[in-house]
Order: structure tokens, then C-alpha cells, then sequence
């Protein structure tokens, strides 16, 4: 018997910490441990990884995690009343468990993984996920301190992360994500299997960072994708103004259609823009 067949039901576990859920801090729990256990498997072999986990609440997740044999699991969470809960977890699995009660956003899990690889496996508050998501898109140094996030997003999200240039859901979310990783869907997860039940499905999403993203300036490329986007009807000589260089001669520069729209831009032709637009700043000052 593993030490998870031994942990005491997680209905149990929110009924003793009185864990009732709260919608402010986006709270949908998962229960059925033959779907934790699916997505700790999608995270793929965990030996030797350290696994970090934002917002375990109850456990379930966390349990699956260490039963796939994560070494250690560095679970962030904002709620007092989840992290009283968890140290029935961490003290089944001596030494394997670090809780950490803090704000995911603003905390640096850096310091508390060791050398070794390691991967954010979460069933992410749905209010924050985007955000927590642009975080570790945007993270210094790149490549970044994760080689993996298996994350669970609202599936409306998740199919604005994995868009492809042509469909209605490209846009600076895609842009980002396809630039520094390779993105994918790996299965859907129907609303009735939260508790309480959110209003739509969930995605899990895999993303793995590219070793080598082609080369442009991060702010660069958000300052052309934030123009292009903010005005997604627009053609690219039209939206790109917003920017303060002559859009024709950035477009020229980036062998781009200035009647083109933004969704159907490939993202290396964003690459090219933001390049352009550093070249066109460094000309500016110079
Ligand atoms: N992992 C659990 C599961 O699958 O049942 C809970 C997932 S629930 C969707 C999101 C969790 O994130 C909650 O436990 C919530 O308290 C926590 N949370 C919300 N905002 C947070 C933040 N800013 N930082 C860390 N955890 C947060």
C-alpha cells in the first residue's frame, strides 16, 4: 500500500479544515483521484524533478504527484486553511512536501527548487492563470528554470495559448507562448468534475520551453503584438501607427503586407516587427 492509498478521503479533508470553497481566490477542487492521477502522469516521468505546484488547496493533485514519484513537491498556496490541510500530506511523505503560503504572483519559487530539473504541474486558480502564465513566459533568463508547465486552464484559454496564425484565437497570448514554447492541449476536463463546478470546461495544456526562441527583445515584441492586437480589425499600417515609427517602413523592414491583418501574421513576422522596431529606436537615438 502507498502512502496515498493511506491518506484519509479529501471530502474528509475539506470537512476537518472546514475548507469551504472560495470563488475569490478561484477555488474549484478536484476530488476524484483517477483524474489527479492522470494529470500528474501527463507531466510525464517525474525522477529526479522537482515539481512545483501553485494552489494545491485540498491535495489531490499534490497526493497524485508524489504517488508518480516526484522527490519533492514545492506547493505554493494563499490559503491558510489549504496549507494546515496539506501537513497531514507532507507528514506521510517525510521530507518530499515543502508548503509555502504565499501569492503565487508575486513569489519567487526560485530559491526553494535546488539545481536539478524542474516542472509546474497545476490546476491553476482560474482568475489568475494568465497571468501566472505570462510570468513564466516572460521569465529571465531564458531558457527558464522549469523544462515543462502541464497546466489546467479554462478551455477558452487554453485555446487562446495553442491558437495558430488564421484562427479568431490568435493574439499576443499565442504570440508569447508560441514563441518561447512549444504549446499543446492534452485533453479536456468536463466542468461536473470540479468542486464546486465551474461554469465551463478545462483544458490541461503542455508547454516546453524552445531551447533557442528566435532572437527579437521581449518588450519589443510585446509593445508590436500589444499595437497589432489592440486593434485586430485593423490593417498592420493602420494599428502600428500607435507605435511612433512610420508603420510602412517597420512593415517594409519586416517583409510584411501593410494591409495584412494580425491574425493571420506568423510569429516569426512578429519577430521581424519588434527587430525592426529596435533597429528603428536605435536609428531614432542615434
Ligand atoms: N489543486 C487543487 C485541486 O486541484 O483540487 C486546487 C485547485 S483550485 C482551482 C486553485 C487553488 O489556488 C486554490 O487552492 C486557491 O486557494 C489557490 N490560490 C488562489 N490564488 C492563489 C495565489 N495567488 N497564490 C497561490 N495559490 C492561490
Amino acid at each position: 500500500m502507498s502512502p496515498v492509498d493511506d491518506l484519509p478521503p479529501l471530502r474528509d479533508v475539506i470537512r476537518r479544515h472546514g475548507l469551504t470553497a472560495r470563488k475569490s481566490l478561484g477555488q474549484n477542487f478536484l476530488l476524484d483521484l483517477n483524474l489527479t492521477l492522470r494529470i500528474a502522469r501527463a507531466a510525464g516521468p517525474l525522477d529526479g524533478v522537482t515539481v512545483v505546484e501553485i494552489g494545491p488547496g485540498p491535495g489531490g493533485l499534490t497526493r497524485a504527484l508524489l504517488a508518480q514519484g516526484a522527490p519533492h513537491v514545492v506547493a505554493v498556496e494563499r490559503d491558510p486553511r489549504s496549507v494546515a490541510a496539506l501537513q497531514e500530506v507532507a507528514e506521510r511523505f517525510p521530507g518530499r512536501l515543502t508548503v509555502i503560503e504565499g501569492d503565487a504572483l508575486a513569489f519567487d519559487v526560485r530559491p526553494h527548487i535546488g539545481s536539478g530539473p524542474a516542472r509546474v504541474v497545476a490546476n491553476l486558480p482560474f482568475n489568475i492563470a494568465t497571468s501566472l502564465l505570462v510570468k513564466w513566459l516572460t521569465v529571465e533568463p531564458w531558457p527558464p528554470w522549469y523544462d515543462a508547465l502541464v497546466l489546467m486552464f479554462q478551455r477558452e484559454v487554453a485555446e487562446r495559448i495553442v491558437a495558430a496564425p488564421g484562427s479568431k484565437n490568435f493574439g499576443r497570448l499565442a504570440v508569447l507562448a508560441g514563441w518561447r514554447a512549444e504549446t499543446r492541449i492534452l485533453f479536456d476536463v468536463a466542468a461536473t468534475a470540479f468542486v464546486p463546478p465551474p461554469k465551463v470546461t478545462s483544458s490541461v495544456v503542455r508547454l516546453m520551453p524552445r531551447a533557442d526562441p528566435l532572437r527579437c527583445d521581449r518588450s519589443a515584441l510585446e509593445r508590436v503584438t500589444e499595437a497589432a492586437f489592440g486593434q485586430r480589425r485593423k490593417m498592420l499600417r493602420q494599428s502600428l501607427k500607435s507605435l511612433g515609427i512610420e508603420p510602412l517602413a517597420l512593415l517594409d523592414a519586416a517583409h510584411l503586407d501593410p494591409t495584412a491583418r494580425p491574425e493571420d501574421i506568423p510569429i516569426a513576422g512578429f519577430v521581424g516587427l519588434a527587430r525592426a522596431l529596435v533597429a528603428a529606436h536605435g536609428a531614432a537615438l542615434s
